[in-house]
């Protein structure tokens, strides 16, 4: 224990992270940055391989997005949405609708992908109360769904390591199996027929839950935090059929997935969908600042109108809910977007072509069992035996060793246990992307051969 008033030297309680073990290497500590890459204090560069956790899009220190948010601050930095607005939040606003799938009209800010989330769970329970059907309670959910980390969130969940010590404090949710090809529970073997065994079992739970539930959560075409897990084609399209079959809300949450990850603006695009229900975040500001949008159907919204006598007022809210610098960032990436026509094929594909390239030949390491992207979104599984799949003992850490060698080589990277995720900026070169892989396949070799 530290004695009285002794000032630890970083106070600093990191999330995610075991404390004890921060001591001992110390972090770090990054001053700067510019495009795709980062500076630490030293003056060292490494190539930002993980977007900021998912978040920067068109590279930091973009001059677009720079002078947007410079501008907004000569105006005003923040100022409340509980009874005022602003006109950043108005347009933002109205270029969302215009991008995102049809139908979705509507759009109620936040402050994290966490806050989006919890603001659609609320939004559909409330939907289905105000529609006089009190007895739906239930959400269903994928069996490795993470939607962040708050409680509601949490609930939704189902990564074991991050939520299973707080079951007490969460509300039953009903799991339906994550369509995962590479790890599946059936004896059969042909990939046709475990797909099938997945979209049978969806359905019989939709069916038997339908009446008590107000929606399906979906990570749509990846679960991110899962280990990217990359959905067989048709399981989008197949839970918008199923909803609409059953009379339940989907919602999909596309706060990794979102803003040009997979190659579309949105991903749920891939599959023609239109979710009832759509929570943004990570990269809506270009992974400036924090930001999110929930956005819904003019169907849900005008369910909550009426009276202010008669309650149907969705009480929710954030102190910094739809926060103008946080707008103005947001509609410059937009801009960005369609100035450097950044998801035009002949922007993107050769990005993606060089991407398939370098996940092809990591591929081929004796210890990576599966390579699983959509877009400039994925991973390689680590596993001990490439045949049998056994993973490596938990209390290896390859995945962690692999980064911490891959950061000698000038590329940070952020491990998912023993899945390496390389989600570069959208932003990234061809060279850029070249680096991405040969350190991350040396870091490979030097860790597991
Ligand atoms: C990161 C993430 C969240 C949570 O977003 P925060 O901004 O970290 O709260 C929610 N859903 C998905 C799919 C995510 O990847």
């Amino acid at each position: 224990m530290l004695p009285k008033k002794e000032i630890p030297r970083d106070p600093v309680w990191y999330p995610f992270t075991q404390m004890q073990e921060f001591a001992e290497y110390s972090p770090l500590i990054i001053t700067a940055a510019k495009g795709c890459w980062l500076e630490d204090e030293q003056g060292r560069c490494y190539l930002d391989g993980v977007s900021s956790l998912w978040a920067n899009v068109h590279g930091h220190r973009h001059p677009v997005i720079d002078r947007a948010i410079e501008e907004q601050l000569g105006r005003v930095a923040h100022t409340t949405m509980l009874g005022l607005s602003h006109p950043g939040g108005i347009e933002l606003a109205r270029e969302l609708v215009t991008l995102a799938p049809e139908g979705l009209s509507r759009v109620f800010y936040s402050d994290s992908g966490a806050t989006g989330v919890e603001i659609a769970l609320k939004m559909a329970y409330q939907y289905w109360q105000l529609r006089g059907e009190k007895q739906r309670y239930r959400f269903l959910r994928l069996s490795e769904a993470y939607h962040g980390d708050t409680i509601g969130a949490v609930s939704l969940g189902g990564m074991d390591l991050f939520h299973e010590r707080f079951r007490r404090l969460l509300f039953e949710t009903i799991k339906v199996p994550t369509p995962h090809l590479y790890r599946h529970p059936f004896a059969v073997q042909d990939e046709k027929e475990i797909v099938e065994q997945y979209f049978s079992l969806t359905e019989e739970l939709i069916a038997r839950y339908a009446k008590e539930s107000c929606g399906f959560f979906v990570e749509p075409l990846i679960q991110g935090a899962a280990g990217m897990i990359v959905h067989p084609p048709g399981y989008l399209k197949l839970l918008r059929d199923l909803t609409r079959k059953h009379n339940i809300l989907l919602i999909a949450d596309e706060v990794a997935v979102g803003f040009g990850r997979t190659g579309k603006m949105f991903a749920s695009e891939w599959e023609d969908v239109s979710p009832d229900l759509l929570c943004l975040g990570k990269g809506i500001t270009g992974g400036y600042l924090p930001l999110a949008a929930t956005m819904t159907t003019e169907e849900i919204f005008s369910a909550f109108l009426g009276d202010f006598r008669e309650l149907k007022t969705f009480f929710h809210g954030h102190t910094y809910t739809g926060n103008p610098l946080a707008c103005a960032a947001a509609l410059a990436s937009l801009k960005v977007f369609a100035e450097e026509k950044t998801l035009e094929t002949s922007v993107f594909e050769p990005k993606l072509q060089r991407y398939r390239t370098g996940m092809k030949r990591l591929e081929q390491l004796t210890h990576v069992g599966s390579v699983r992207y959509r877009g400039l979104m994925g991973g390689v599984e680590l596993v001990k035996d490439k045949k049998t799949k056994e993973p490596f003992p938990f209390e290896k850490r390859l995945g962690y060793q692999v980064i911490m060698e891959a950061r000698k080589e000038g590329v940070m990277l952020r491990p998912l246990g023993d899945v390496i995720v390389l989600m570069p900026p959208l932003a990234v070169s061809l060279e850029e992307l070249d680096l991405l892989f040969d350190a991350t396949e040396k870091a490979i070799r030097k860790v597991t051969e």
